[in-house]
């Protein structure tokens, strides 16, 4: 078998005028092969500008054996070297393309990826969802969900304490403050002793991720399970932070860490460091999703898969089928491959517009004047002592 073409179907997956969502976009990549059979993958890590670095890497790509997914990936990268190191947006182009091999590996030999990535460990994968207030909460528990995800960069203090004093205990609750270029390793450090008493899951991204040991400071000193590595590539984006026990819940994006068999390798050296793996997937399609499942119901160190419930309307149409969805809980499918297919029709609906989160950059740039906010509600440094 002969891999003949790669297309590309960018969209918009934002909400119009939703600040930050509104720039989302997804891009979804499909690899056609001589006898008929293609795969298809999603691609992260700025997809307007991935979709140009595919087309620039299919000539690469077109005429290879689609089998030998690890030989391809160490030619793509090797192709980027001279462009510096590759980070997210090359990362994420080699993704895509990863992706679908392993979803025509799949087809060709009529089982799942998950069989191929070692076998299942889990038929079901826990989830958590993004939930800011005791109702919305409320409103999932209903449907089985036991775990949320809150925090923000205005007032995540406050919306954690509130969670936590309305919820039932057994709730599991995450605090992310993304890493803002403004938060100071010290006010991390208070931010998160002042969760501590919350008993969180995770403290996510408490600083820009750039630093290491400016995490390894914060964990250093501050009693919860650190999360981080959704904006890294490769092993080595994450490395120190798993090797130097900095953090204990690694994160990568299933649509820019570099493939699945690179996120396996974050997820083997991770196990071996006791780092549970918990993907990042709140700004991902539905495909790169899909892709995750795969992968996580092999791992032993799985922990919880991030999952946008009650997302955008163009979310449940430009993939099929969707997944099964059961008390809180994704299935691992037991189809061919990754066992799902884009809607091209669909995604035609929703063409491309902007990618970056240009109309809120002002506001989240400002985001540091909320500090005074939420750390007047937190004890002050000196009751730490
Ligand atoms: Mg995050």
């Amino acid at each position: 078998m002969k891999i003949t073409s790669i297309d590309t179907f960018l969209m918009h997956a934002g909400v119009p005028d939703s600040g930050g969502w509104g720039a989302r976009n997804w891009l979804f990549v499909r690899v056609h092969t001589d006898e008929g059979l293609y795969g298809v993958g999603e691609s992260s890590g700025w997809p307007r500008v991935v979709e140009t670095a595919i087309r620039d890497l299919t000539p690469l790509v077109v005429g290879q054996d689609p089998f030998h997914i690890e030989s391809i990936v160490q030619q793509l990268q090797v192709a980027m070297m001279g462009h510096g190191m590759t980070g997210v947006v090359g990362a994420g182009a080699i993704t895509g393309i990863e992706m679908a091999l392993w979803d025509i590996k799949g087809k060709a030999l009529d089982t799942p990826v998950w069989n191929l990535l070692g076998g299942k460990v889990h038929d079901t994968l826990r989830l958590y969802t993004h939930a800011h207030t005791p109702d919305q909460c409320l409103r999932y528990m209903e449907r089985g969900f036991d775990a949320f995800k809150t925090g923000g960069v205005t007032e995540p203090l406050g919306k954690i304490r509130t969670l936590r004093d309305e919820l039932p205990d057994e709730i599991d609750l995450m605090a992310d403050v993304h890493g803002p270029p403004w938060l100071t390793v010290p006010d991390a450090i208070r931010l998160g002793k002042a969760l501590e008493e919350f008993d969180l899951l995770f403290y996510e991204d408490p600083v820009a991720p750039d630093i290491p040991g400016a995490i390894a400071e914060v964990a250093r000193n501050v009693n919860l399970p650190i999360a981080a590595g959704e904006r890294h590539a490769w092993t080595w984006g994450v490395q120190q932070l798993i090797e130097d026990h900095i953090i204990d819940v690694v994160q990568p994006d299933t649509g820019r860490a570099g493939g699945l068999n690179a996120m396996r390798k974050i997820a083997a050296l991770a196990e071996t460091h006791f780092v549970m793996f918990a993907p990042h997937d709140g700004s991902l399609g539905p495909v790169a999703e899909m892709a995750a499942v795969h992968l996580c119901a092999t791992l032993p160190n799985f922990l919880i898969l991030e999952h946008l419930e009650d997302d955008v309307p163009q979310r449940y149409e430009v993939m099929e089928p969707q997944p099964e969805i059961r008390a809180g809980h994704i299935v691992v499918p037991d189809r061919p491959g990754l066992g799902v297919d884009i809607v091209p029709e669909a995604i035609a609906h929703y063409p491309s517009s902007g990618n970056i989160a240009s109309p809120r950059t002002r506001h989240y740039v400002r985001s540091r004047a909320h500090r005074t906010r939420w750390l007047s509600a937190s004890p002050k440094r000196a009751d730490f002592n």
